[in-house]
This record gives C-alpha cells, structure tokens and sequence, in this order.
C-alpha cells in the first residue's frame, strides 16, 4: 500500500484532515495485548485505492526549536511516504514556515499536494492563488470543518501512486524487512545479509521512490530487503524517538512478506520489543525471531533454550514464529534465517486442499467433541480456505456464538498439526450458514 504523509505548521488542521481522510474506521480482528493503537498511522482509501496515511504532526522531539521540529516533520515525509499532502492555511495566506518547508520538500523528488485549507465557501477561493508562490504546482482549496474538496486532492494523490501500485503488482520477490528497537543491531545485520549475497542486484529506484529497497538472490530466489536506506541513514536526534521508531517499523511492516523481529541478546527482552513484534503480527506478517549479538553472550549448552523459554513466554502471541540465533558482528549462524524466510514466506502463501482441510476438521471434531452450551452444540458443516498471506479460513457453522475461544485454538492446532504453517498467523472465521 502506498503512503501518504500529512505535513504543514500548527494550526493549518492537519489533525481535522486526516481523520477526514480516515475516516472513521473499527479496529482490527483481533487485538494484542499491550499494543497501543498510535493514530498517528492510520489506512484509508479512495476510488478502490488503498493507502496509509501518517499525521507528522504527531510526532514531536522535546526541546527542539519550532523551526527543527517542522523540518524533522518534512524530512520524515520524505522519508516515508510515497505522496506528501502539504496543508497551509488559506485564511493567514503563505507564510515563512511554509516557504521553509516547500523548500525542504521541493528538494525531494517526492510528489507533493498542495492543498489549502479553511476555504469554507466559494467567495473565498481568490485566497489560493497566492499559494503559487510556493512553487509546488497547484494549489487545492479545501475545508477541513466542512469536508470540502478533499476529493480533488485524493483524486491528485492517488494519480501520484498508480505507477506505484503497477511497480508492486510487477514485483514477485519475496519481501523481508527487519524491525525492532534502536540498536538491536537492524543496520549491522542488513550489511551483513548482503554481504553474504554475492549477487546483489540492485537498489531499486522505483519510480516514484528513492532506492529505498535492495534486491539479492540466494537459491535462485529473489528477495527484496525492504527500508535498507532508512537503515544507512542514522544519526538524526527523532530517529530515537518511540513515535518513529514505531512508525518505521509499522511502515516496513506493511510494506513486506515476511518480517525479522530482531532482539538484542545481550540487553534481552523488554516492553518496546513487544510493542514492536505485536505490530507484526496484528498485520498478520509472516514473522520470525532473530536474536542479534549472541556472540556477545556469555553461554553454556542450556542458554540457547533458556532464552528460548523466556521468548515463548513473553511472546505468545507469536506461537507460530520460529527463533534463530545470530551474530551480525561475526556473522555467524546467518546461513540459519535464509531457509527459514523461505519456509515462513511458503507457509504464508499456503493453500490447502477444501477436501484435507475438511478431513482435517472432521478428524479434528471426532478427537475432541465441539463444545456446547445450554444444550446446543457446535456443529461445524464444512471449511473453506478464503486468502492466503495469512492463510484465512472460513468454517461455516450452526451458531457463531458456540465457537468459543478455546475450540478455535484447538483447531488452529489440529491445522497447523496437518499443514505446516510455520513463520505464519493463521486467521480462523466463523459464519452463520442457513
Ligand atoms: P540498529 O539501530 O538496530 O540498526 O543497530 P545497529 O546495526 O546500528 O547496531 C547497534 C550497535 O550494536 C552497533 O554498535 C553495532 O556494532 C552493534 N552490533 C550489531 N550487531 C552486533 C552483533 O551481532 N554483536 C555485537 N557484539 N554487537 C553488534
């Protein structure tokens, strides 16, 4: 999915325009505990087209001078986002931030939208004109309070992100980002997974994109190391900052197959790895665990499964992901994670067979009898496979309600007993059939 990133001063209603764009949307199938959903991130769409958007509004470094924050704002905009919506206010007219940040993002080859806002009625859109004089094409008139006009920017932006979407169509590597907090060792273990490759084909320059990506081969397969230039680039004080770092990761996240959850084997496990690998699997990701720096551990022969213990236990909504030990500094045990993207990556695009699967449930119900309550009892009729990546099944039963949270579990099981679904979330709905 492309993304589009908000950007403009205080006060311009950049917050009233991207829940406009937003709109009002339920959360997600399933929720993980202690992952907070951030607004700051958010899907829309328009006309059949799916995007993200991101309000750089929200994210704010403490103690930076007003000017440093706006620029921070505009240059994560470039960073991210496919098309940047400048917002200016069209009732105080161009200002000197806002010749500032055209400046930064004129610079950019990113493409920008200009829209203006707070032009509630027609005898108000003289006031554009002046925005011109921003030298980012044309200005759009818009209001945000009214919902007004949005339409024709959506309309602009999407224009901007269907040669993207043709790029992604045409793409069949397999897509690997990494996440995880600052200094788990993301950066040193992309170096070294290239290093490793020979073959490197490419930074890709897309066409709408700066050579964001990297492409390798390794067993005749083709991957795609999504985000690589956010990677280099370090050093910046916000780069620091939880806001992005979440953001960042969201963002790789959406754009990938499979994604590495990268650990520090050193410092452990703590909250914000969480935080991250749950934003993983509410995506619904392909995802596997790699604990970086293990040569930095002191260990005996029982260390490896100890850590291993305490990551299941902190991690159990990631059941499903296998765990492998690395050392980006060494590179050592590297060779262990390329059969496992493979694996994770074929698990995710599994099809099973309706028949198999239904013997599987069968088999699965006979074992262990449906539940009941107040003397109804679950009757499962058959099972179809709906999606891949994840693999979505739909059971069609009796009574939704007499699925209870338990059984599910049990048949995810049985399923991923039957059909490897290693690396992979599976989702399992029920419907009512009449
Ligand atoms: P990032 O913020 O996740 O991209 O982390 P970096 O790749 O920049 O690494 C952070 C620090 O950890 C650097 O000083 C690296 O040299 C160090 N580092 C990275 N990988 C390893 C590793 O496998 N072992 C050890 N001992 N240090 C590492």
């Amino acid at each position: 999915k492309p993304t589009i990133a908000v950007v403009g001063r205080p006060n311009v209603g950049k917050s009233t325009l991207f829940n406009r764009i937003i709109g009002e949307r339920k959360a997600i199938v399933e929720d993980t505990p202690g992952v907070t959903r951030d607004r700051l991130y958010a899907s829309g769409d328009w006309l059949n087209h799916e995007f993200n958007v991101i309000d750089t509004g929200g994210i704010e470094i403490k103690d930076e001078p007003f000017q440093e924050q706006i620029k921070m704002q505009a240059e994560i905009a470039i960073l991210e986002a496919d098309v940047i919506l400048m917002i200016t206010n069209g009732r105080e007219g161009v200002t000197e931030d806002d010749l500032f940040v055209a400046r930064i993002l004129q610079k950019s080859k990113k493409p920008v939208v200009l829209a203006v806002n707070k032009i509630d009625n027609f005898e108000m859109r003289n006031e554009i004109y002046e925005f011109y004089n921003l030298g980012l094409g044309d200005p759009f008139p818009v209001s945000g309070s009214h919902g007004l006009g949005l339409g024709d920017v959506l309309d602009q932006a999407v224009e901007h992100f269907k040669s993207l979407e043709e790029e992604v169509e045409a793409d069949d590597s397999i897509r690997v980002s990494l996440i995880g907090r600052p200094n788990v060792g993301k950066s040193s273990l992309v170096n070294a997974i290239l290093g490793e490759e020979r073959v490197i084909v490419s930074d890709i320059a897309g066409t709408t994109r700066d050579a964001i990506d990297t492409e390798y081969f390794y067993d005749d397969e083709h991957y795609t190391l999504v985000d690589t230039a956010g990677m280099r680039k370090r050093g910046k004080v916000y780069e620091a900052t939880e806001k992005y770092s979440v953001l960042r990761a969201n963002r790789a996240i959406e754009r990938s197959d499979v994604v590495l959850v990268v650990l520090n084997g050193e410092e452990g496990i703590i909250e914000q790895d969480k935080r991250i690998a749950g934003l993983a699997h509410e995506a619904g990701r392909a995802v596997i665990i790699v604990v970086n720096k293990w040569d930095a551990v002191e260990k005996d022969d029982k260390t490896m499964k100890k850590f291993e213990d305490k990551i299941r236990r902190e991690f159990q909504f990631l059941d499903y992901a296998p765990i492998t030990f690395v050392s980006a500094l060494n590179k050592s045990r590297l060779a262990t994670l390329f059969p496992l993207i493979k694996l994770a990556n074929d698990s995710h695009k599994k099809r099973v067979q309706s028949s198999t699967l239904n013997e599987v449930l069968v088999d699965s119900v006979s074992m262990n009898p449906t539940p009941t309550d107040k003397g109804r009892r679950l009757n499962i009729f058959y099972g179809t496979q709906v999606s891949v990546a994840p693999p979505t099944f739909v059971l069609f039963v009796n009574d939704v309600d007499l699925m209870h949270f338990s059984y599910r579990r049990y048949l995810e099981n049985q399923m991923r007993k039957a059909f490897d679904f290693t690396g992979t979330p599976i989702h399992i709905l029920s419907r009512k059939r009449n």
